[in-house]
């Protein structure tokens, strides 16, 4: 299988390659990668999943309230209102045939995990347990569903580990503690990858039919982050880097309840347990704001309300800046069963038994609804002659780093986690149909690996002044202050001028450990520099979109503009120059099939 040599290498800096050949590999192992590798491995596809972190620490581990589907276990339900809600929650972003593909196709792949293992909780029938989610409805609005499976408050955790056993039984390749550099790109088609194996520095070269980018989201490109550290959006950035654009960047969400201070989620599922928010004077404010659906209504929605009653000078605490989330009333034995991990979290981080007293919580980065452009195959699509829809050959993208886009300007709460196996299972699907099993692959272009390998050496060599660390901290300042929940025009023009002046300090930055052997300075350099080209493309994105749609909220243009604005972003980084080039693609507003009516624009109340 692997050949050494320096085949290809070209002469500048000299590493030697290890070269595999696959016919797809896969880059990440949370929940999209691993169902990817599954459906690939089950083609008869020779298929590598290569991953910076063991597969189950990847950030799918940390999903807490459920998956949803509208199985219909605990009332009517039915795939129809799932779209519809999940249309209104996207504020008429999302692209309609995918939205439709999704939530038609989201109970099977909830079933096949039940078969494959995953150890949901049940109701007293035997059935999948289904909890209450912040904007999931039946009728079109009318009611409260109960669509979101869960395996109590740790379903990310149950999904990534019966997804793992399910790859390893496929026996798909793994390369564990890779970090994957950057794409090879060859005239327009993607034909590889470049690796580095992190414990022992050794270069690896994958040449594949299908790479398939399951990197995750750019969380960290902010200060405070429910996300893991991991979440660097690599993926993203190998794109920006190969000439390729991103979609919707402007589109981030804050989750309404992050722990003060460290940031670390509490579910929505707490909530939709019977949880709720307090101001200062004890009030359940959700009632003003939105009338039905209070606390459940979507995350945009909850964390603007948040962030106006700590602005109006009723926030809770000394500085009067947080809120108040009541578990305290509901039954400590439902806690027990239903929220085990999250009572911990309280205690652990806010010092809060829940049976007793609130929990202090802050709106905190949590997803990113933008990144590489797919059709619902997961193919990744470009803009070419002014064909928005153009497929970029031999590539592939899902799951958080992808942007379908089902989730247009705001997702709802658990799907995800259903993004996740649904489009999942769907790349599998289409590998099997482009990719034959084994067929033979040209030779990679001359110096196929130098341009990565030159950014890996300029890194390992870099004697500026300024550490990333600094770098990455006035990076994740400005992200929090100037793309926050509220933006306004101003604020954001001088986000732009100040993210492109850390743009252009990082050719000031120094790495001082100069070794190739799990070198941590070295790998968050490379995280920073990754994070860095997303943080201005989001900002410039955000500065260019004049209008307020989901998780966009423009002060200074409060109002949607469906005429000028219901389209998507694409933003390329020029990366010398360090700053956005926008263009747009046309919103899909179109369904599949006539099983389902395309969703009427309208206003977004709840
Ligand atoms: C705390 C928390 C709770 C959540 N709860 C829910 C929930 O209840 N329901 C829901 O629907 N959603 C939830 N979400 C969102 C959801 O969990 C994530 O969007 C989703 O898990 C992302 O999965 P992924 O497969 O795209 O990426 P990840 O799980 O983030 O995995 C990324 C993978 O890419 C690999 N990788 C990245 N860069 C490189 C590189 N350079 N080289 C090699 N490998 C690389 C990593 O090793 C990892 O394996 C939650 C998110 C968070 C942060």
């Amino acid at each position: 299988m692997a050949s050494n040599g320096s085949n290809g290498a070209g002469t500048s800096p000299a590493y030697p390659i290890t070269d595999h050949t696959f016919d797809v590999v896969v880059v990440g192992a949370g929940g999209a990668g691993l169902r990817a590798t599954v459906g690939c491995a089950q083609a008869g596809l020779r298929t590598a999943c290569v991953t910076k972190v063991f597969p189950t620490r990847s950030h799918t581990v940390a999903a807490q309230g459920g998956i949803s589907a509208s199985l219909g276990n605990m009332g009517p339900d039915d795939w129809r209102w799932h779209m519809y809600d999940t249309v209104k929650g996207s504020d008429w972003l999302g692209d309609q045939d995918a939205i439709e593909y999704l939530c038609k196709n989201a109970p099977a792949a909830v079933y096949e995990l039940e078969h494959w293992g995953v150890p949901f909780s049940r109701t007293d029938e035997g059935k999948i347990y289904q909890r209450p989610f912040g904007g999931m409805t039946t009728d079109y609005g009318k009611g409260t569903a109960q669509r979101t499976c869960a395996a109590a408050d740790r379903t990310g955790h149950a999904i990534l580990h019966t997804l793992y056993g399910q790859a390893l039984r496929a026996k798909t390749e793994f390369f564990i503690e890779y970090f994957a550099l950057d794409l090879i790109m060859e005239e327009g088609r993607c034909r590889g990858i470049v690796a580095l194996k992190m414990d022992d520095g050794t270069i690896h070269r994958f040449r594949a039919n299908l790479v398939i980018l399951a990197t995750g989201g750019y969380g960290r490109a902010y200060f405070s982050a429910t996300s893991a550290h991991t979440c660097t959006g690599d993926g993203n950035a190998m794109v920006l880097r190969a000439g390729l654009p991103l979609q919707d960047m402007e589109f981030v969400q804050f989750h309404p309840t992050g722990i003060y201070g460290a940031g670390c989620l509490i579910t929505e599922g707490s909530r939709g347990e019977g949880g709720y928010l307090t101001n200062s004077e004890g009030e359940r404010f959700m009632e003003r704001y939105a009338p039905s659906a209070k606390d459940l209504a979507s995350r945009d929605v909850v964390s603007r309300a948040m962030t106006m009653e700590i602005r109006e000078g009723r926030g809770v605490g000394k500085q009067k800046d947080h809120i108040y989330l009541h578990l305290d009333h509901l039954d400590p034995k439902i806690l027990h069963e239903r929220l085990p991990g999250i009572s911990e979290s309280a205690k652990i981080f806010a010092g809060v038994d829940v049976t007793k007293e609130p929990i202090p919580v802050l709106p905190t980065v949590h997803y990113n609804m933008g990144g590489i452009p797919t059709n619902y195959h997961g193919e990744v699509l470009t803009k070419v002659n002014g064909n928005p829809d153009a497929i970029v050959p031999g590539l592939m993208a899902l799951g958080e780093a992808a942007c379908v886009s089902v989730h247009g300007a705001n997702r709802l709460g658990s799907n995800s986690l259903i993004d996740l196996v649904v489009f999942g299972r769907a790349a599998g699907l289409r590998a099997a149909e482009i990719v034959t099993p084994g067929e033979k692959q040209s030779e990679l272009p001359k110096g196929s690996a130098d341009p990565a390998l030159s950014r890996l050496d300029r890194f390992r060599n870099a004697a500026g002044s300024t550490p990333t660390a600094e770098l990455r901290l006035q990076m994740q300042r400005t992200m929090q202050s100037n793309c926050a929940v509220f933006r306004t025009g101003e604020v954001l023009e001088e986000g732009v001028k100040l993210i492109r002046d850390v743009y252009k300090g990082a050719s000031d930055v120094r790495v001082s450990d100069r070794s190739l052997i799990w070198n941590s300075d070295l790998i968050e350099t490379l995280e920073f520099d990754n994070m860095i080209g997303q943080a201005v493309v989001t900002m410039e994105s955000a500065a260019n979109r004049t209008e307020s749609r989901g998780a966009h909220a423009r002060e200074d243009h409060p109002k949607r503009d469906d005429k000028e604005w219901m389209k998507h972003t694409l933003s390329w980084l020029d990366v010398k120059a360090g700053q956005a080039v926008i263009d747009y693609r046309p919103v899909h507003t179109y369904t599949m099939s006539n099983e389902v009516q395309y969703v009427e624009p309208k206003a977004r109340v709840y």
